[in-house]
């Protein structure tokens, strides 16, 4: 059954990738859904761009109530398949991540790229979840952890996780939920995923669309036969590009006098065990001081702020989560979404 459903988004992907000049996969099937052809192009900017009209192409037949999550058998090459589930809050965590550091993903090829990445350490590569944590909770599960660049993973996939999260918390329905990795004949890194999602209760009214994210990173030259990656000479941020990572680096300027200058005395026992959660950053200890930035999370509501927002005294002490050394992105990829009045 699985491989029957699974079968048309491959197909349609696959044959977008062949028009580019991908080798076509033998295991597509003749006279697979040609809706998406014209609509992948090549990378040019944008973390993602939109599948089949932003449609998701879910059969009626998988589309369910009943909450469940499927992750696919990792193939002959040792690669991610795709993973699908029908989310609600009863499979959303209620723990802490756990390291995910034990699983070498297809194509893991790690390198650091300081002052072209925006993590500490500045890792090309993260453990990318396929089906996000904080959807269904999962840790250390090969199928579901792919190689993908920190764009991919940040600025590709986490929007999208966050529009679903966001929908379920705030009205408990479901959301059906496919992420397909794409790869090009025997590659072992991904040429990106796609993620199709639809709300079930509504029918599709919260949340549809149907989106392809680029696994790139500007300014890195990747070989996806295996993964291996160089520094392009060539590359120059256009003025847009180097305007966001001004302000970014404006900001993180900005959260680190203030986190220095505030009261920064809270215990950190309390998240020591997710400090080395974190995707892509779990081999190197971060320790870094004065890279280092400090927040305080909310465990209900998911907001975070930093340490001196008035809103964290009026938090319950059960309620707060502490990030000693995480990013604000890294704060993000857990689930949490920046407080609107300390702005974080
Ligand atoms: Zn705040």
């Amino acid at each position: 059954m699985r491989n029957i459903f699974f079968s048309k988004t491959i197909c349609s992907v696959t044959l977008v990738t062949a028009l580019l000049g991908a080798n076509f996969l033998g295991t597509c099937a003749a006279g697979g859904d040609k809706s998406a052809e014209a609509e992948i192009p090549a990378y040019s900017g944008s973390p993602s761009i939109e599948l089949n009209d932003n449609k998701p192409e879910f059969s009626k037949s998988e589309i369910t109530k009943v909450s469940f999550e499927s992750y696919g058998e990792l193939d002959d090459l040792g690669r991610c398949t795709p993973a699908i589930a029908s989310i609600s809050t009863d499979l959303m965590p209620t723990k802490d991540r756990e390291s995910i550091s034990m699983v070498k993903p297809s194509g893991w090829n790690q390198e650091k790229y300081p002052g072209l990445i925006d993590s500490d350490p500045p890792f090309l590569y993260n453990r990318c979840h396929m089906i996000g944590f904080q959807l269904t909770g999962e840790n250390a599960n090969e199928q579901n952890l792919i190689t993908g660049t920190r764009y991919m993973n940040v600025e590709g996939m986490l929007p999208y996780e966050n529009e679903v999260a966001d929908y379920i918390r705030n009205t408990g329905n479901h959301v059906m939920y496919r992420v397909t990795p794409v790869f090009e004949g025997k590659n072992l890194l991904c040429d990106g995923v796609q993620i199709e999602a639809l709300s079930v209760e509504d029918n599709g009214k919260g949340v549809s669309f149907n989106v392809f994210c680029y696994n790139v990173q500007p300014g890195i030259i990747i070989d996806y036969s295996d993964g291996a990656n160089k520094l392009d000479k060539n590359y120059k941020a256009d003025q847009s590009e180097k305007a966001d990572e001004k302000a970014e680096s404006d900001k993180a300027d900005a959260a680190k006098n203030k986190s220095q200058n505030g009261k920064m005395s809270f215990s950190m026992d309390e998240f020591a065990k997710g400090s080395d959660s974190q995707d892509g950053s779990d081999d190197v200890t971060r320790s870094a001081p004065e890279q280092t930035y400090s927040y305080i999370g909310n465990r209900n509501s998911h907001v975070f702020h930093y340490p001196d927002c008035d809103s964290v005294n009026d938090m319950k002490e059960k309620n707060k989560v502490y990030f000693e050394d995480a990013t604000r992105d890294e704060v993000m990829e857990q689930g949490f979404r920046p407080c609107q009045r300390c702005k974080p």
